[in-house]
């Protein structure tokens, strides 16, 4: 099998578990528990925040630990406007993830926010200077996607954070997608929030980070015992915080390293697939891009079809839509860069990090030209 599909999910790693097994089983303590198994359980949840901070440049009482991405844009999303009594203007971008779409569209409908959506060009990156001019005085928070998850287009988004803050607006990046591959330091980037998720990067699913600046007022989503300093109550998920802390160790560590590396590969497969498949185009910024994202349209197939040739034939990828769970509707990423909606149907992402070689990418290129030829041909 040759997995191609590590924007979708990863695989934990073995330190990332090993590190975690102790908190499954002898230290399986409640961090609120006044006895010693608590305190033991308490230290720990204390150190993974305090690891987990050092990467994102942040003080340790700035992470709130979260079940994933989608909660952890829920909560800088509905926290921060909700708790924020400047406005009732939200400015987001038309190639977010859903949970940062559908916490904007919940703002309007239940609690009188104005949402606008700024739009991208058509290799995927924010149109800065419309962003400027949705921005008002009662703008109260400005959420803008670190890199794409469809078409991995990374977004100028310390341009974006500045003119945020210059109407005095808080700045939220979901980061999901580009944490392993770009620099995560919230003060470079300039954000006031920013949202991780662990199962991209190594750590199991259903865990997840949020970072919101010190100062940032944040209404809790879950009420309860008042865990993670009051905003964000429930009995804390102690084993797989050490994992996110650990997989977000080891994908910082040669990054940058590791990074040119797969975007070489990467480029490889991209210019093989454009020089040998029919009709092929890549979607997305030819090189402001996630190194490990490979994207394309292919006119007249079907994602869907492809996506099961491919499996046939070894290869996992996912279909341009498959984000939305079982959706077949065109992406709205595509479509927002102005590809017709017909041929956004046709859209596979291939996302991979430094465990596919390139001879699998090799092998991925042959097999794509084989599946294509036989979609085509049954036709
Ligand atoms: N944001 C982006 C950009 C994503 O790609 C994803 C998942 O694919 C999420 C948020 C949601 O993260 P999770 O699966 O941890 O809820």
């Amino acid at each position: 099998m040759i997995y191609l599909d590590s924007s979708a999910t990863t695989p934990v790693r073995r330190e990332v578990l090993e590190a975690m097994w102790p908190y499954f089983t002898g230290e399986f303590g409640n961090p609120s528990s006044s006895h010693g198994l608590g305190d033991s359980a308490a230290r720990a949840l204390a150190d993974a925040r305090k690891r987990v901070a050092n990467i994102l440049h942040c003080r340790a009482s700035e992470v709130i630990f979260t079940s994933g991405g989608t909660e952890s844009d829920n909560l800088a999303i509905k926290g921060i406007a909700l708790a924020n009594p400047r406005g009732r203007h939200l400015v987001t971008s038309s190639i977010e993830h859903q949970a940062v779409l559908e916490s904007c569209d919940y703002l309007a409908r239940f609690h009188g926010f104005e949402v606008t959506v700024v739009g991208v060009d058509e290799l995927g990156a924010v149109r800065t200077d419309d962003l400027a001019a949705a921005l008002r005085p009662d703008t109260t928070l400005v959420s803008v996607m670190l890199a794409n998850n469809e078409v991995g287009t990374i977004q100028p988004l310390a341009r974006i954070a500045q003119l945020g803050h210059a109407v005095g607006a808080a700045v939220h990046a979901d980061a999901v997608q580009a944490a392993g591959w770009l620099d995560l330091d919230v003060s470079a980037l300039g954000v006031d929030a920013l949202s991780i998720s662990g199962h991209k990067i190594g750590a199991p699913k259903g865990v997840g980070a949020l970072y919101v600046r010190g100062r940032v007022p944040l209404e809790p989503l879950l009420h309860g015992g008042g865990q993670e300093a009051g905003r964000r109550s429930g009995t804390e998920n102690v084993a797989s915080a050490i994992g996110l802390a650990v997989a977000l160790e080891l994908a910082n560590a040669g990054r940058s390293e590791r990074a040119t590396r797969v975007r070489s590969a990467r480029d490889a497969f991209i210019a093989s697939v454009l020089a040998t498949v029919p009709g092929a185009r890549l979607t997305g910024h030819p090189t402001e891009r996630l190194p490990g994202s490979a994207s394309f349209t292919f006119a007249g197939t079907s994602g869907e079809a492809v996506l099961l040739e491919l499996e046939r034939r070894g290869v996992l990828v996912s279909s341009g839509s498959a984000c939305a769970a079982g959706s077949d509707d065109p992406s709205h990423v595509l479509v927002a860069m102005g590809v017709e909606p017909a041929l956004a149907q046709t859209a596979v992402r291939f996302s991979f990090d430094s465990g596919a070689s390139e001879g699998q990418l090799r092998e991925a290129a042959l097999a794509l030209r084989d599946a294509l030829g036989a979609v085509r041909g049954i036709r």
